[in-house]
């Protein structure tokens, strides 16, 4: 049994959208899949849209509300079969209508809770699930839609829930013995439901997360990710004209590769397969027949020096100074208590080994929340000057060399330090863990472009012939 899930790109037209229904039954033909699908490529940002409209009384919300319905008309009407399309456009209109309501109890209110905005932003994974199971039965192939919301619960922190596995597997096994073998299954992605039956959402892009918490569930032979690129590529290609697709990747490789800047998979996407020892591969529907990024278990890992180079962007650092360091534990207690209180994601922390200065590295996005508040918790010691001084650095980015061979390890950061060094990029902070196949460092936002096409250069140069000419128009 094999899950296979499509993102919003890979059903963006009708044209694509046929094109997913013949690769997942061709699919079924081999082997019994179950289908996970994402909501047509732009609306859910539509659906966003649309509840920031009518929760500030704006009845712009409406238009909106149409944009969505005729985009699904105009599926409706290229992948349904003709004699279907009046039922199909029956369920289309139940769903519309159920999404118009929400949407005007909202206006009506001007105010829309994390709850009920759940209910709606999942929408558009109802909908496009509902136009592939009727595209698949009017053309004569046994299909059946189930609702996620019975099978994944979720606790209640509406718009990024935390999965229960313990009963979401369950649930999943329980529904599992109970599936007729001739039919196509397709489940709705992105989508959950808490204790008390209210919907919840697993976060942007968390379709790729469904797929593998049914495929680690249920100790499927595979969960295949279609997407609208070749796999897991070897750089940004935005950034690294030359970036190649990786053959394989380990599942810590691919964790970090999500964690660190890579957007091909949800960051969440790997633990549950990684524990069943479930592979993931990475398929693009646009060019199908190319195959893709293999995610599983160690194997093979020596066969390159390094697998991908990423970066995350808009950084801040905030780093506080004491003058008496014996007040240190408490303060870091207290600081890690704030950004705790504060849900505020570290990227990275940096102490200073005689204590007096530790630097946090988090989103700039922040900065005001961040600064203001460590301030006026620390007021006392400011004023008794326990605490010098509490500076910020901002436009910051973390460079990531991911997937270093292991038996190379220190032979690697000397090159990554000699390119920085030959290209005269000065690194602010330089992260290496010696548990951890991944170097990160520190650059200047600037810079980051540059760097990531160096070091690009650097270990994936045998397969690079234009980076030099491409470097010298770049970055002059
Ligand atoms: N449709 C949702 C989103 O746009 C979930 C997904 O695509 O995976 O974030
Ligand atoms: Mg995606």
């Amino acid at each position: 049994m094999k899950v296979i899930k499509f993102g919003g790109t890979s059903i963006g037209t009708p044209d694509l959208f046929l094109r997913v229904a013949e690769i997942i039954s061709g699919r079924f033909k081999k082997e019994f899949t179950i289908v996970v699908l994402s909501a047509i490529g732009g609306i859910t940002d539509k659906l966003i849209n649309a509840i920031e409209f009518s929760s500030s009384g704006n009845q712009k919300y409406i238009g909106i509300l149409e944009e969505i319905k005729s985009i699904h008309y105009v599926f409706l009407s290229k992948v349904i079969a003709v004699n279907n399309q009046h039922q199909t456009k029956d369920q289309l209109d139940k769903l519309f209508s159920e999404l118009e309501n929400k949407l005007k109890g909202v206006f009506l209110l001007q105010e829309c809770s994390d709850r009920i905005s759940d209910s709606i932003v999942t929408f558009g994974e109802l909908l496009s699930s509902t136009l592939l199971v009727e595209s698949l039965k009017s053309q004569g192939i046994n299909s059946e839609f189930h609702n996620a919301k019975k099978l994944i619960r979720t606790n209640s922190n509406y718009g990024d829930a935390d999965v229960s596995f313990s009963v979401t597997n369950q649930l999943l096994q329980e529904w599992y013995t109970g599936l007729n073998q001739n039919q196509i299954p397709a489940v709705n992605g992105f989508t959950g439901s808490d204790e008390n039956g209210y919907v919840t959402s697993l976060g942007r892009s968390g379709s790729d997360f469904t797929a593998t918490i049914i495929g680690g569930a249920l100790n499927a032979s595979i969960v295949e990710i279609w997407t609208d690129v070749d796999g897991v590529l070897s750089a940004d290609p935005k950034v690294v004209s030359s970036a190649i697709t990786l053959n394989r990747l380990s599942y810590n490789e691919a964790s970090s590769l999500a964690v660190l800047g890579g957007k091909v998979i949800h960051p969440k996407t790997i633990a549950p397969v990684e524990k069943q020892n479930v592979p993931i591969s990475i398929l693009n529907t646009f060019n199908p027949k190319v195959k893709g990024t293999f995610i599983g278990n160690a194997d093979n890992q020596n066969d390159v020096e390094i697998k991908t180079i990423t970066f995350l962007k808009n950084l801040l650092s905030i780093s506080i100074y004491e003058t008496e360091s014996i007040y240190g534990q408490k303060i870091y207690a207290r600081l890690f208590g704030l950004l705790a209180q504060l849900e505020i994601p570290i990227i990275t922390i940096i102490k200073s080994a005689n204590g007096q200065s530790m630097s946090i590295i988090v989103q700039s996005e922040f900065e005001h929340l961040f600064l203001e508040k460590i301030k006026s918790e620390f007021i006392p010691e400011i004023e008794k000057n326990f605490i010098g001084n509490i500076n910020s650095r901002n436009n910051l980015s973390l460079v990531s060399v991911i997937g270093i061979s292991q038996n190379v390890k220190s032979l690697i950061v000397r090159r990554i330090h000699d390119v920085l060094d030959n290209y005269g990029i000065h690194s602010l902070i330089f992260l290496d863990d010696p548990y951890s196949l991944n170097i990160s460092f520190i650059v200047d936002a600037p810079e980051v472009e540059k760097t990531v096409n160096v070091l690009h250069e650097e270990f994936f140069g045998e397969s690079i012939t234009s980076v030099k000419e491409s470097k010298a128009v770049n970055f002059g």
